[in-house]
């Protein structure tokens, strides 16, 4: 691929580290273009949207009338979920269950604010237990495909759990804190590849060494077409329907609960923090932070400026960062040196490795034909 002259987009923070980025004339990116032309037009955190929302709440309410719970909440830690879980319970008046996944990382801050929500909120809790051999055979495997995103493998363990487990109990409403206030600006598939069953199966069967017998795995078609037309899941998303600002989200979690926040969105283990802060920077040069907080910036939550002094900073602590490589590097059973090896390898992207990318592209398109999905993936 040519190289292109470095630029970062003069309305939010993104730059040429998203190889595809299209700046106009006076230099700002199609992600920012995405969002004035399709998602703030048709995001209503106002009115509109309590009103959708009143609609879909009385129907919950309604189709789960006997049952013990009327909907299923997958519980991170993090403020997102979080938030979502007081609001659902003690704003909206829900009933539900909590879900959790252990993937065998989850760092001590996210156990306690977990704990601390569920209790607070007199709410139950499942926890599912991810087979670790299992986790650390995929974990490894994606290790030495050498691709950027390595949080595919627990990431799709914790989503597989979640929308398996409320298949087989019959739960009709998933309720997903994800929202555009926060994540606007998706990172680009480059940075973070689809959840693609396909490519986790060809990563697995290259570098993998034992079967993947009981680790959760879901399909997108499974879960876009046969969860949903077949067993009539329904996925709701509320923070995209009611105000909704990270920082006062925070303030009131830990008013509330006690809660406490990670140094980043998505530090919620240590694998995610070295992953995040370390692999993904050193060896691609990707930052997640430009995402996020582009995201926070035309969301009005962060100043651009702000937000560049942030960059400036490193991700986190390097002293830290070693020791999470040797840590990270333990627990995958790796000397640290073999770990510095597999980082000095030849980097590889998405389109090294089988997978369904096309026809991903073709249902994400639907999605957003139909209105389901705005923001632009690429
Ligand atoms: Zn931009």
């Amino acid at each position: 691929m040519e190289k292109r002259k470095y630029q970062v987009c003069t309305n939010c923070v993104m730059d040429t580290t998203d190889s595809l980025i299209q700046f106009d004339e006076k230099g700002v990116c199609d992600h920012c273009r995405n969002f004035y032309n399709n998602i703030k037009p048709n995001w209503h955190p106002d009115e509109i949207g309590k009103a959708q929302l009143d609609t879909i709440v009385n129907k919950i309410k309604k189709d789960g009338q006997n049952k013990k719970y009327d909907c299923i909440i997958g519980l991170s830690g993090g403020v997102d979920s979080s938030y979502l879980l007081y609001y659902a319970k003690e704003v909206l008046g829900l009933r539900p269950l909590v879900f959790a996944a252990d993937t065998g990382w989850t760092l001590n801050v996210a156990i306690e604010n977990i704990e601390k929500i569920v209790k607070g909120l007199n709410l139950d809790l499942f926890t599912e237990i991810i087979d670790w051999n299992e986790m650390k055979d995929l974990q490894l495997a994606y290790f030495k495909a050498q691709v950027p995103y390595q949080d595919t493998p627990q990431d799709h363990a914790i989503f597989a759990s979640l929308y398996n487990y409320a298949a087989k109990n019959k739960i009709k409403y998933v309720l997903t804190g994800a929202n555009y206030s926060t994540e606007c600006v998706r990172e680009p598939n480059e940075w973070v590849y689809l959840n693609d069953l396909r490519q986790i199966k060809d990563i697995h069967r290259k570098f993998g060494t034992r079967p993947l017998k009981t680790i959760p795995l879901c399909g997108m078609f499974k879960y876009r077409l046969f969860y949903r037309y077949v067993k009539g899941m329904k996925i709701v998303q509320p923070l995209n329907l009611i105000p909704y600002k990270k920082e006062e989200a925070i303030a009131l979690l830990g008013e509330k609960f006690g809660w406490e926040k990670y140094a980043n969105k998505h530090f919620e283990s240590v694998f995610t923090r070295f992953y995040e802060g370390y692999w993904l920077v050193k060896k691609f040069g990707y930052d997640k932070r430009r995402a996020h907080f582009s995201s926070l910036v035309l969301t009005g939550q962060l100043t651009r400026e702000d937000a560049l002094k942030k960059l400036a900073e490193p991700p986190y602590d390097e002293a830290l960062a070693l020791q999470d490589l040797e840590y990270v590097a333990k627990k995958l059973g790796l000397t640290k040196q073999e770990f510095i090896d597999m980082m000095n390898g030849e980097n590889k992207t998405y389109r090294d490795y089988k997978s369904n990318s096309w026809m991903m592209e073709k249902v994400i398109k639907l999605a957003i034909l139909v209105g389901f999905e705005k923001r632009q993936f690429r």
